[in-house]
């Protein structure tokens, strides 16, 4: 049944929204864990507090699944019809969707109707129509020899998942990973696992065998940990903070050596030369550094603004930040909703007191609305003076604070650009075509872009270099070498 915006708002304040394990064959676990949501803080339902023993039973029927064929061995053409039926029913159900993402990390509705779920939607499209025209290769022989390169599917995939973006994440993981016929398992993020819960009873819907995908919620530490240390698992893709992908090249040690695929954190420039358009470059600036609360891997948390237009650059930013409305999520206006979660809330909220002491310069900002709902609001806030050595320049703070460094020079730019341990996107803006092409070339991130603040789109690879990532990319056809390994079929003939 299709179910409106405000049909599900009225159902979280009842309590009654609920995400629970589904693995085939498997009784329901019994216990929960309350879910709360970030807006107010009041209760909305619960999920499903799973457990070692939920992942054994969702490993256990992922690999007899993958064995029997049921979805592993359907042609490329048959799999697709089913993933095109899924992505379907998604756009139909997208605008309940897009709620349950909002009540549940806090994320604008706004935008989780127009762009996140859009983005879902797209990814799933976009892997069911490429499946069936992947190719293998033929190797150069003797003609008494033959030898084909064949993609096979790997097997079990174990995808973990954040909370920032929690329908896309699932579709950038699952869409993939099942459309080349392995058997999946989904642990979503125990703050948003509502969404993740409706799209895997969707894929139900469409056609997918029950066996070849499963969703185990729960803590990560008991969840996500027994499926990185899971013997029968044949690659983990994590999507996550960075201190948390090192743990699961850990599990991987101590377990069977699966592959691990890591997508982490970021602390991303955006560098803005003496020749840019400075009006053109506001709003993507503005949307790099603010947008989804600046809960974002690619958020460009550093502007690094050439010293002759810092002031003028900063007048247009401190008047742009005005017209990003802080609220409640669910108003279509706002653009700002809370932090996920107290913990995070005060992480984020300790970097205004650390930055001040450090030496940082507030220029507009550095509010709590405390009168908000939950009151884990933060205006979006901009300090200046900020250099290498401090806080705010180094660690990924993820949430609404920009960090301002000047430069004087193009190298001292680029130096400054590439001067943390993380390397996953990057933006600048400077209308001469020589500087650009050698600017890009220079900077150590997996997304650089030229004039405007983008992730790419769903053909583009996405991932980061240095501790942003590890062992392969998301999105593009290059996301599918995370999900199948290589063999070679040699033919002799006498
Ligand atoms: P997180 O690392 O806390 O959690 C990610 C997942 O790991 C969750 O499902 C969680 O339950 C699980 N987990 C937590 N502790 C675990 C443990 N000990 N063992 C096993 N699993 C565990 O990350 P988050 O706070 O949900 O997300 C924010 C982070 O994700 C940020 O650092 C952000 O930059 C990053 N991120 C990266 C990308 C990217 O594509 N590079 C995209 C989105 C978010």
């Amino acid at each position: 049944m299709k179910m409106r915006k405000e049909q599900v708002f009225e159902r979280a304040k009842k309590g009654q929204l609920w995400a629970g394990n589904l693995i085939a064959n498997y009784p329901e676990n019994s216990d929960k864990l309350e879910n709360r949501t970030p807006i107010d803080n009041s209760l909305i339902g619960y999920i499903a507090d799973g457990c070692a023993a939920d992942i054994n039973a969702a490993v256990k029927v992922a690999r007899a699944t993958f064995k029997d064929g049921s979805w592993s061995g359907l042609s490329p053409q048959e799999r697709k019809l089913v993933m095109l039926k899924w992505a379907q029913l998604i756009d139909t159900h997208s605008e309940e969707l897009a709620a349950l993402d909002c009540i549940d990390a806090g994320k604008p509705i706004t935008e989780c109707l127009n762009t996140d779920l859009p983005a879902t939607i797209e990814t799933f499209y976009w892997y069911a129509e490429a499946i069936d025209k992947l190719f293998g290769k033929v190797a150069p022989t003797s003609q008494q020899e033959l030898g084909l390169i064949v993609h096979e599917p790997i097997g079990v995939v174990g995808a973990v998942l954040p909370w920032n973006f929690p329908a896309q994440m699932f579709a950038w993981k699952v869409a993939p990973a099942l459309a080349v016929g392995n058997s999946v398992i989904v642990k979503p993020a125990e703050l948003t696992s509502l969404s993740a819960y409706r799209l895997v009873e969707l894929a139900y819907e469409a056609g997918i065998p029950k066996g070849a995908l499963s969703l185990v919620c729960g803590l990560g530490e008991k969840v996500g940990e027994a499926l990185g240390r899971h013997d029968d698992v044949d690659v983990v893709s994590f999507t996550g903070s960075t201190d948390v992908g090192r743990l699961f090249l850990k599990y991987s040690a101590e377990s069977n050596l699966k592959e691990i695929v890591l997508e982490c954190g970021g602390k991303s420039p955006q560098l803005v030369f003496d020749d840019a358009d400075i009006d053109a470059a506001v709003p993507h600036i503005m949307a790099a550094a603010f947008w989804n609360m600046s809960e974002n891997c690619s958020c460009g948390s550093r502007l690094i603004v050439h010293e002759s237009i810092q002031q003028p650059l900063l007048e247009k930013l401190t008047h742009a930040v005005k017209a990003w409305k802080v609220g409640n999520p669910t108003d279509p206006e706002v653009s700002i909703g809370p932090m996920v979660e107290k913990a995070h809330f005060d992480k984020v909220k300790s970097f205004l007191d650390i930055t001040q002491k450090e030496g940082g310069r507030l220029v507009t900002g550095g509010k709590i609305h405390s009168e908000l709902g939950s009151g884990w609001y933060i205006e979006p806030t901009i300090f200046e003076g900020i250099t290498p050595k401090m806080s705010l320049f180094q660690q990924e703070v993820f949430g609404p604070i920009l960090a301002v460094t000047t430069f004087k020079t193009d190298d001292e730019a680029v130096e400054l650009a590439n001067d943390t341990h993380y390397g996953l996107a990057a933006s600048f803006y400077s209308q001469n075509i020589h500087r650009v092409m050698n600017i890009a070339r220079r900077i150590n991130a997996g997304t650089v872009s030229v004039n405007g603040f983008s992730e790419g789109n769903i053909a583009t690879p996405f991932g980061g270099f240095r501790q942003s990532g590890f062992g392969g990319k998301d999105n593009g056809l290059e996301a599918f070498e995370q999900y199948t390994q290589i063999k070679v079929i040699w033919f002799v003939h006498h």
